[in-house]
């Protein structure tokens, strides 16, 4: 039986010490800059690129980490150098894992290259499931999709919105409905080329934070793609479709595993690592200051008050670091989630770095509360994390349901 470690091996530190070394000297001096600007900072990308951080290679071999723990301990590393910038890094990764969870080999073969583009010629991807009446509630959803026969061709209709990348995208993943009566079971997820017509920009949002990263609704008008572009293809789909409608028949029939549930409870670590990221970068502008500033005669980390805040921080981000662990880890070993551990570790390390960066502003004081320091930054990026990919209401909801042992829908 394998010894039980904590310890990352020589070659994980390797790796984390890399990418740590590309996120220090690129990303970190850059982020001010690009929060400022409200754009995608495609120089960094194409740094990024360059040295082969930006590429489904990178992805791929951080994934197949037989530990599980590539993917968190490089998410932790980019988003501490900067939350707007990583994401603008790693959003195209989201489209990815929506083609390679559901594509055929052809598919993966032939977009995954066009979303990444290359070095010279950096391209993104992006997400397109979220719609102004369908958040939380994915079963809302109305982007329709139908097929034309005769031609063999997919017509979408319909507006997505906040796609990190729509628009701005090279290709677009878009889940759209198949099936109205089928609920989520009759969604699919299809492709749509570059320079599809019909499909365009719709407003570009100001926000809150990871301000670098860009965000936009998608509007589709009669957009339509080849056959082929359907992920998974038409065969796999009416046959998924046939069983859905089986089973709406037949609801007291047996209960296929909700693969979406577990594919969200596999990635959401992925997310939680970015937030232990963030966490981290706030507490050790933190700690540092809490070092060198002299209140009354003495650094104000001599005043328990201060100490006791860091100590705190420290705990709970090594905490959410350890909930993100476990979790990538039974991905990766395959063990079921049967407390919806996933869910845990995004729940505890989104809500971590909310408070840890507001902590970190306090201890900060007047200049916690400017832009000449970064931890208003990394205050405003964190709060995307209770939000996005599910927010903290929905974690528990899934958590709460998941140990009850009752249908999460
Ligand atoms: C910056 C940014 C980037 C994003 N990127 C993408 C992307 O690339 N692709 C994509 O498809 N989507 C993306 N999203 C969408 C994101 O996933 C949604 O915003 C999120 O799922 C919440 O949906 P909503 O905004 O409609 O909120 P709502 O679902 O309307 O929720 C509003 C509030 O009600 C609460 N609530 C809702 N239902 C329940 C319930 N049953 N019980 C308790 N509380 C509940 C929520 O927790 C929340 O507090 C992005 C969003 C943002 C802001």
């Amino acid at each position: 039986m394998a010894e039980f470690t904590m310890e990352l091996s020589d070659e994980q530190k390797e790796v984390r010490d890399w990418i740590h070394g590309f996120a220090a000297d690129v990303m970190r001096p850059a982020a001010a800059e690009w929060d400022e600007r409200e754009e995608t900072p495609w120089p960094v990308i194409q740094e990024a690129a360059k040295i082969g951080l930006y590429s489904l290679d990178f992805y791929a071999q951080q994934f197949f980490d037989p530990t599980g723990l590539g993917i968190p301990m490089a998410m932790e590393e980019l988003f501490w150098g900067d939350a707007g910038i990583g994401l603008s890094i790693v959003g195209t990764g989201l489209a990815a894992v929506g083609v390679l969870a559901n594509g055929t080999e052809e598919q993966i073969g032939t977009w995954i290259p066009q979303m990444y583009g290359d070095a010279a010629d950096v391209k993104v991807a992006a997400f397109c499931s979220s719609e102004p009446d369908a958040g939380s509630d994915v079963s809302a959803m109305r982007t329709r999709a139908v097929y034309d026969e005769a031609k063999d061709e997919w017509v979408l209709n319909g507006t997505k919105t906040w796609a990190t990348n729509g628009g701005i995208a090279n290709v677009h993943v878009v889940v759209a409905v198949v099936d109205p009566d089928l609920g989520p079971k009759g969604h699919a997820s299809f492709i749509v080329p570059p320079k599809t017509p019909g499909l365009s920009q719709g407003q570009k949002f100001k926000k809150h934070g990871i301000r670098a990263s860009h965000t936009a609704e998608v509007v589709l008008e009669d957009v339509r793609i080849p056959g082929h572009c359907l992920l998974g293809g038409k065969e796999k789909l009416d046959e998924r479709l046939a069983r859905a409608r089986e089973r709406a028949r037949n609801p007291g029939g047996e209960r296929l595993k909700n693969a979406a549930m577990a594919t969200f409870e596999a990635s959401r670590p992925a997310v939680g690592a970015q937030a232990v990221g963030i966490a981290r970068a706030a507490y050790e502008v933190a700690l540092d200051y809490a070092k060198d500033r002299v209140q009354f005669g003495r650094p104000i980390i001599d005043n328990q008050g201060v100490a006791f805040q860091l100590a705190d921080m420290r705990t709970q981000i090594d905490a959410a670091r350890l909930l993100v662990w476990r979790a990538s880890w039974m991905a990766t070993a395959g063990k079921p989630f049967t407390s919806a551990e996933g869910s845990m570790s995004k729940l505890f390390a989104g809500e971590t770095a909310k408070k840890v960066t507001a902590q970190a502003m306090q201890i900060l004081g007047g200049n916690g509360y400017t832009r000449e320091y970064p931890v208003e930054r990394m205050h405003r990026d964190s709060s995307i994390y209770t939000i996005f990919e599910g927010t903290s209401e929905i974690q528990r909801l899934v958590i709460a349901r998941t140990v009850a042992g009752v249908p999460i829908r």
